[in-house]
């Protein structure tokens, strides 16, 4: 066996025990910067699994695609299932990188500028705004580096917002847009709240399209997606379960919810009374 077969069998078994442990996932990209640097075929074969393991499948589909052997059964096969995987999925269900603390501390303060958003209070922990090299914003003009990582409900394609301008409704305005999909069709709130919700906050990554849940007599906070794991973390499986399962929509969902996996939870807080409420989606 290689070295670097080695190493990738302990990290994955650390990865598995560790329950995908922010740690674990750290070391499984720090190899994979490691691996990227080796022309050797051993090294790029390590890091297509590695790719995987991560859910980068856009990744590994690519690297492979030029080191298979069009020979061998075995390796068409994988890398059919790696083209099956590369349209489904691409990159976009990647585990997302942990920052380390003094990249952590940095994006704290970059937040603190941000415009605050009364029924998303962090977006870019939920992924909705993206951090990455600066795009100009097609409402206002100016170059940011954090923009919204969907699109409004427009009829334009407006990609790259910034959260000025949506915290402002200018991009609401702009493009006669709405950045929640969908609500509860029994609740009626008064007119401010709902143009605070549907053209001044950014919507959530989902499945099926936003469905923004209430309570007590207003919207809640939305929090991220979650899967049983992550609730379990919180300890507010239990609660969040039964109030769930009264509302009679997916069946022992507790079995099978995974963050950003293909029956996905989505966590809202109530503003006023605290609770946690549960609202699922599958693809
Ligand atoms: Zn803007
Ligand atoms: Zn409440």
């Amino acid at each position: 066996m290689n070295e670097f077969l080695k190493e990738y069998i302990n990290l994955k078994e650390n990865f598995i025990k560790q329950n995908e442990s922010s740690e674990s996932v750290s070391a499984l990209y720090e190899f994979a910067d490691r691996l990227s640097k080796h022309t050797e075929k051993e090294a790029i074969e390590v890091l297509v699994d590695v790719y995987q393991q991560l859910y980068m499948m856009e990744s590994a589909y690519k690297l492979y695609e030029n080191i298979y052997d069009k020979t061998d059964r075995k390796q068409i096969k994988k890398f059919l299932g790696l083209k099956d995987l590369n349209e489904s999925h691409g990159d976009r269900f990647a585990i997302p990188r942990p920052l380390n603390k003094k990249e952590r501390l940095k994006r704290e303060e970059r937040k603190k500028l941000l415009p605050k958003f009364r029924y998303h209070p962090d977006p870019l922990e939920t992924g909705s705004f993206i951090e990455g090299e600066a795009k100009v914003c097609p409402c206002c003009g100016k170059e940011s580096n954090t923009y919204y990582a969907k699109r409004p409900y427009a009829v334009d394609d407006v990609d790259y917002l910034c959260p000025v301008c949506i915290s402002n409704g200018e991009a609401a305005k702009k493009y006669d847009a709405d950045f929640i999909q969908d609500v509860d069709d029994d609740f009626e709130p008064d007119r401010e709240k709902m143009d605070e919700l549907f053209h001044r906050t950014p919507g959530y990554l989902s499945w099926q399209g936003e469905y923004w849940l209430y309570c007590c007599n207003d919207y809640c906070a939305f929090l991220g997606s979650v899967g049983t794991k992550e609730l379990k973390e919180m300890g507010i499986a239990d609660e969040v379960f039964e109030e769930y399962n009264k509302r009679k929509e997916f069946d022992d969902i507790e079995e099978y919810l995974v963050k950003d996996g293909s029956v996905c939870g989505y966590l809202f807080r109530c503003l006023h009374c605290k609770k946690y409420h549960l609202y699922v989606d599958a693809d």
